[in-house]
């Protein structure tokens, strides 16, 4: 069997990985480089703090697989898998309003009821994991402690290596225009002109899918929306954390490097841009400073060394899209809308989208996920 996957961020590239230990031949390709989307600028966060139960267990699930990963990839003697990082790494959520207070405390019992280890923290509890924090502004926190910190870099890179050491062809800056359906097969046409004629295509194209998917006759207008999310870095910071910090009310989490700078970002700005335009941020440095410094006055005095932005496709039930077009049953397969948790669950629904796809089985656990919720006449 030959699939292209299209899109190298963590879905495509883990997807790809699974396939060709599955015995599929596979092309990975990317419009830019491996890691250009949304994966390469995300916190790292593999976290159960998850809104829905299956994606709860997907998340505890990845965790295991990151580890595993990790373990195989070093016997591979693949370098970069030393760099995951491989520290569990406690997650505290905060409601800084009584009303947010209510929608964590329903989130926890989530967490809790589909198996995660969830602890409800007072402010000396929070402390002892950010000591600067303003716990007074704090209405309600709880900690997910067996959650899990990884570098998304390194765990993309090192599954494409693994995908090539299995026979996988990659190419990068290689923007595909379009698909093509013809009889059985699917042809995947770039932007170049190149064709790509295979047995299966899996789109994994993040925010970039539906315009993809509209080649087809698929059209997800309206449910499938990208949103802007930024992040910001800063010169290293004295203080130690001990835990990735995640504000509800603004889809707001910070947390820290190794060489202790302090790292935040805000998920979802609202805004949409169909452009993928990330050249405007300044109203997330506006925003993010605010909210900063609100709840750490401490970090008045650090400066911000560099900003970012990137797309996240934040479908309208919040769920990821993932299943065969109904148009192209067996010919095309959706693998997007992973919203703001594609780390934290990409690992384990990739081993699942490479059984369906390669196997023709479907696993039952993905079908809140299927496309047809999401598409419009
Ligand atoms: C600031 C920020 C912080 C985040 N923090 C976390 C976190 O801590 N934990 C967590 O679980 N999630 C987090 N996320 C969300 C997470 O990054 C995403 O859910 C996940 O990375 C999505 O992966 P993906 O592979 O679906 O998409 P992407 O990473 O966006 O990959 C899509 C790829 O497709 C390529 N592509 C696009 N169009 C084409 C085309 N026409 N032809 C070929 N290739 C194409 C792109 O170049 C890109 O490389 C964060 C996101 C952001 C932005």
């Amino acid at each position: 069997m030959r699939v292209v996957v299209v899109g190298g961020g963590i879905v495509g590239a883990l997807t790809a990985y699974y396939l060709t230990e599955r015995g599929v031949k596979v092309t990975l390709l990317d419009k830019k480089y491996f890691t250009y989307g949304s994966t390469g600028r995300s916190t790292g966060s593999f976290t159960a703090q998850q809104h829905h139960p299956v994606l709860v267990r997907a998340a505890l699930k990845s965790i295991e697989r990151v580890k595993e990963l990790k373990r195989r990839f070093i016997e591979l003697r693949i370098p970069f898998a030393y760099r995951f990082m491989d520290d569990e790494s406690p997650h505290i959520a905060v409601a800084l309003s009584d009303d947010d207070a209510e929608r964590l405390e329903r989130d926890a019992r989530v967490w809790s009821g589909s198996g995660a280890e969830v602890v409800k923290a007072d402010a000396e509890r929070i402390t002892e994991y950010v000591p600067f924090l303003n716990t007074d502004a704090i209405r309600a926190a709880f900690i997910t402690p067996k959650d899990y910190k990884a570098m998304p870099h390194p765990v993309t890179w090192a599954s494409i290596a693994a995908a090539r050491l299995n026979g996988a062809e990659t190419r990068t800056y290689e923007e595909v225009a379009r698909i093509e359906r013809e009889g059985d097969s699917v042809t995947v046409v770039t932007s170049n002109g190149r064709r790509y004629v295979a047995d299966a295509v899996v789109l994994a194209a993040g925010a970039a899918t539906p315009s993809l998917a509209s080649s087809l006759g698929d059209r997800f207008n309206g449910f499938v929306k990208p949103h802007y999310a930024g992040g910001l870095v800063t010169e290293p910071f004295r203080y130690v954390m001990k835990a990735t910090v995640r504000v509800i009310k603004y889809s707001y989490r910070f947390t820290q490097t190794v060489r202790r700078e302090f790292v935040a970002t805000i998920d979802d700005m609202k805004s949409e841009n169909p452009d993928l335009d990330t050249s405007d941020s300044i109203e997330f440095i506006e925003k993010a400073s605010t909210i900063t410094v609100k709840l750490m006055p401490v970090m008045k005095a650090v400066n911000i060394l560099r900003v970012w932005g990137a797309y996240v496709d934040v479908t309208a039930d919040k769920l990821p899209i993932i299943g065969w077009s109904p148009n192209a049953e067996h010919l095309v397969y959706y693998a997007f809308g992973f919203n703001d948790y594609g780390l934290s669950t990409a690992p384990y629904v990739a081993e699942l989208i490479a059984d369906e796809v390669s196997r023709g089985i479907k696993h039952s656990i993905l079908d809140s996920f299927r496309p047809i919720r999401a598409l419009t006449q």
